[in-house]
């Protein structure tokens, strides 16, 4: 498939800069504590490799996969799969997710975790889609508020391609 005809929404420089403002909040919002780092597979592996790099502390990184869109749409039913290789127990979590949407996602995962008896879970995302909320939901780091717009590209998919644009892109209609 070749890249759709899109425009960029969100640039490279915007994206790193503001990444690199979330990772020093994280620095000192956690400042003398240990970070379990979980991203949740596949849309938030770009973003979280570069936050991660930003943060100086101890931090351990893990995955679950959660997977609600089929093509372009969400089919509106979330499976998770939390098999985590790390252990959680009484952990500070800062769960990352590409976007956030409905909500429904991280909702299920965080409540999926909660099990897993970690001392706090917060959320960070890099985009937000404020307008399309389901579950009442704020993620405690937020990189951008953007419009009800499909997005692709830093990891996100146009049904599975795209995810390696360096930039946040959005169709050209
Ligand atoms: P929610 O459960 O909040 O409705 O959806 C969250 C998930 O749906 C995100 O983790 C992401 O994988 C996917 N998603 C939501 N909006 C978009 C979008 O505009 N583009 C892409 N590629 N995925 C999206
Ligand atoms: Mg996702």
């Amino acid at each position: 498939m070749k890249t759709p005809r899109h425009k960029t929404l969100i640039t490279e420089k915007r994206i790193r800069r503001r990444v690199a403002d979330l990772a020093e909040q994280i620095n000192s919002d956690y400042k003398g504590r240990e970070l379990a780092l979980i991203f949740i597979s596949r849309g938030a592996f770009v973003f979280t490799a570069d936050l991660a790099r930003k943060i100086r502390l101890p931090v351990r990184i893990d995955c679950v996969s959660a997977n609600s869109y089929r093509g372009l749409k969400s089919s509106g039913k979330v499976e998770i799969d939390a098999n985590l290789k790390i252990d959680i127990k009484r952990k500070h979590v800062l769960l990352v997710d590409d976007i956030l949407d409905s909500g429904i996602t991280l909702n299920k995962v965080i409540r999926r975790l909660e099990k897993l008896g970690p001392a706090d879970i917060r959320t960070c995302v890099l985009l937000d889609k404020t307008s399309k909320r389901k579950v009442p939901l704020k993620a405690d780091y937020v990189g951008f508020e953007i419009p009800d717009v499909f997005v692709y590209g830093y990891g996100l998919d146009y049904d599975e391609y795209c995810r390696n644009l360096p930039y946040v892109a959005c169709l050209k209609k």
